[in-house]
């Protein structure tokens, strides 16, 4: 496959000439080399974006619905192809990695059926006076910006809605896994996206390039999915040129499980919510609290089924949890278990880093977790559940909210009453309610508090990528 820079429909060296090595995560062996943009080549792809945007904001939207409807069929057609890349270089398991490509694939489906949907308002002035016309166009050249752990789906949900409103985009792949994103290139240039529209610039230099595209005028959105940490740093860099933005940042998800929930149901939510992408989902059960008449049977029941799960290469079709991405991520994970341990927690099962090649963590469960541990405070991005007990709805709601994150919350109760109660007091952008997994391309993605600005996906992910003109109109 290219390992190029993606530049105006051409596939070209880093200026540099320098190159970046990709990593296989099951065993930490080189997989590829990529060139490693930098500065002069993040204005280059700035430039290509801002030559082919006038043509593609007046491209018919049902042209440009087409060329995104050929591209999720050729990324249907190519899944497993996909996905074997997706594992190569993240790590994940095969099974995670094919429902990545279709949940992936999807958000070009999604956002070819909303590109025909833009439309403005026509109003009367209450005065009676002149019309109100409000036309929507495409915000412009877009920096997206897009995090290791969904090297596809991150992608498409920014390219997608992007495209769809007729706006060009520059894509910074994350360094651990830009393969995936170079693959998505060459997809919609099959499809028939026009040369500079979607440009990739992968970067080991990524403060750099993306900082030094912030500065250019012409960049007029960035989108950004990542850590919160990062995301403070690029709103601050936003600000100075007053660039729209979007923040898909971090999460802290609390698991909430009350006694009247079914118990059978509540195991397999909080096996998809912990475990889809090896717990590595900012959107992962991060923290569950359990009503105390339950938590016994209830951490048991997790504790044996997170056992029971086959941990080994993602690229093998048996594994069902792959190693984590890096060294540096598994050393986090370790170190947040054992602080918790330290302060006397118990691990169920797991706990303890293997000896041996690759970046592999356990499935654990933690009981007695204390209320302060650093684990239930910080994103641990990896397969660990840690359970605290509570008693009563005010409680839960507490413990639910006490976080400065808000993207998404999981409710389990058989009182459909309670569980919309909690989903209206619990601060989150998201919430499961008697369901472990929230992502849909047709919904609303997105956090409130420090978890992001802006939503993904849904009508309002196409709004994000237009302007409203308003035009007071006599006639
Ligand atoms: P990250 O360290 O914040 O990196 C995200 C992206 O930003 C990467 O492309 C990275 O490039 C780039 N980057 C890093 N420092 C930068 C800087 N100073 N200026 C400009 N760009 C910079 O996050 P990550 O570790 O890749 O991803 C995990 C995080 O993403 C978690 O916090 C997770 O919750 C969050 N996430 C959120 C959502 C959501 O929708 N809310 C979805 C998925 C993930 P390099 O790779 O080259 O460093």
């Amino acid at each position: 496959m290219e390992t190029d820079l993606f530049i105006a429909g051409k596939w070209v060296p880093a200026s540099s000439g320098n190159r970046f090595d990709v990593l296989d995560p099951a065993t930490g062996d080189v997989v590829a080399s990529v060139a490693d943009g930098g500065e002069s080549d993040a204005i280059a792809a700035v430039d290509a974006a801002a030559e082919a945007g006038p043509a593609w904001a007046a491209t018919p939207p049902r042209v440009r619905s087409e060329a995104l409807r050929r591209a999720w069929e050729l990324m249907t057609e190519r899944a497993d192809d996909l996905a074997k890349l997706i594992s190569l270089e993240n790590g994940k398991a095969l099974v995670d990695a094919k429902g990545e490509v279709t949940y992936a694939a999807e958000f070009f489906r999604w956002f070819a059926e909303e590109a025909v949907r833009g439309a403005g308002e026509l109003n009367t002035a209450p005065s009676g006076a002149n019309r109100i016309l409000v036309t929507r166009q495409p915000v412009g050249v877009c920096v997206l910006v897009t995090p290791w752990n969904f090297p596809a789906a991150m992608a498409t949900r920014k390219i997608g809605p992007a495209l769809a409103a007729g706006c060009t985009v520059v894509l910074k792949p994350a360094s651990d896994t830009p393969l995936t994103a170079l693959a998505m290139a060459a997809i919609l240039a099959e499809a028939g996206v026009p040369s500079g529209v979607v440009n990739v610039l992968p970067s080991r230099s990524s403060g750099k390039t993306v900082g030094r595209m912030l500065k250019d005028p012409r960049v007029r959105k960035l989108s950004f999915t990542g850590s919160t940490e990062v995301g403070r740093i690029l709103l601050a860099q936003a600000a100075e040129g007053v660039i729209n933005t979007s923040m898909e940042l971090g999460g802290n998800a609390p698991f909430v499980v009350f006694a009247d929930a079914d118990l059978d149901a509540a195991i397999e939510g909080a096996m998809i919510a912990k475990m889809r992408n090896g717990g590595e989902a900012c959107t992962a059960a991060n923290r569950f609290y359990v009503e105390a008449s339950v938590a016994a049977d209830f951490s048991q029941r997790l504790a044996s089924r997170m056992s029971q799960l086959k941990v080994g290469p993602g690229t093998d079709e048996s594994t069902q949890v792959g190693p984590l991405v890096n060294e540096d991520t598994v050393a986090k994970v370790d170190s947040l278990v054992q602080g918790a341990l330290e302060s006397g927690a118990k691990a169920e099962t797991g706990g303890s880093r293997p000896e041996g090649a690759g970046f592999y963590y356990p499935p654990t469960v933690l009981t007695g977790v204390a209320p302060d541990a650093a684990i239930l405070r910080e994103e641990i991005f990896g397969p660990v559940a840690p359970i605290v007990t509570f008693t009563g709805e005010d409680e839960a709601v507490r413990l639910a909210n006490d976080t400065e994150y808000g993207l998404v919350a999981y409710v389990y109760t058989g009182d459909l009453a309670r569980g919309l109660r909690v989903s209206e007091r619990i601060e989150a952008g998201m919430v499961g309610l008697n369901r472990g997994l929230v992502s849909d391309p047709a919904a609303p993605f997105g956090g409130v508090k420090q978890s992001g600005i802006g939503r993904e996906g849904g009508h309002e992910g196409l709004l994000e990528y237009l302007e409203s003109k308003y035009i007071a109109v006599n006639w």
